[in-house]
């Protein structure tokens, strides 16, 4: 496997994105807790990666301020996300990425694709060994569509038909988590996109 992960880091060198490669997620971790610029205004996008290992309160330790929609209280949401699309740094991880460099994304309200695609200057996906598809963009979405929205809806308790029966039913879902669906073919132009991964299994 980690063979297969060197070469979608060249895969992905190849698109624009810097990209390394990592044995274990605390050693992506320990990539970006360093990498940080000190002081930088960090922003960080729905991840299960990110959470399980605690990087939030691991960079508030380094003296970051950190701005994270999955702790703020529903009335201050729409702002903090607003002003995570200005943050220096935007932490997150994939939905899915193909053996030949592009990353897909789903997203229910957006806030992480658009932060993606022309929000903070520096993009950090840390991205499990489990999220790679050995096909093209339509293998990335049946991933997303059959492993991650059913983990995630249930998760969040969401009566979706992927979380009651493990499939995609667009016209009987009601609190659909896949409003948009988006390729990064390259890395946005002007930013630094970096694209660690990891040879363990993370996240959905
Ligand atoms: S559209 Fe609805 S049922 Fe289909 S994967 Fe997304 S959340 Fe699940």
């Amino acid at each position: 496997m980690l063979a297969k992960l060197q070469e979608t880091a060249a895969a992905l060198r190849a698109r624009g994105f810097e990209s390394h490669v990592f044995e274990t997620a605390e050693q992506a971790a320990a990539f970006v807790l360093g990498d940080a610029a000190p002081g930088a205004l960090i922003a960080v996008g729905g991840s299960m990666t990110v959470k399980n290992l605690g990087l939030a309160d691991r960079l508030r330790e380094k003296g970051h301020e950190v701005l994270w929609h999955w702790e703020a209280a529903p009335a201050d949401r729409a702002a903090l996300l607003a002003r995570a699309m200005h943050a220096d740094l935007y932490l997150a991880s994939a939905n899915a990425l193909t053996e030949s460099g592009m990353i897909v994304q789903i997203d229910g309200t957006g806030n992480r694709v658009g932060a993606m695609a022309f929000g903070p200057k520096t993009v950090c996906l840390i991205v499990g060994r489990n999220k790679l598809v050995s096909g093209g963009t339509a293998d990335a979405v049946r991933r997303i569509k059959t492993v991650a929205c059913p983990a995630n809806a249930r998760r969040l308790g969401l009566a979706t038909p992927c979380a009651q029966t493990g499939k995609c039913d667009q016209s009987a879902c009601t609190k659909s988590m896949c409003s948009v669906t988006s390729t990064f073919e390259r890395a946005p132009g002007g930013r630094r996109f970096i694209v660690l991964l990891v040879n363990e299994d993370l996240g959905y």
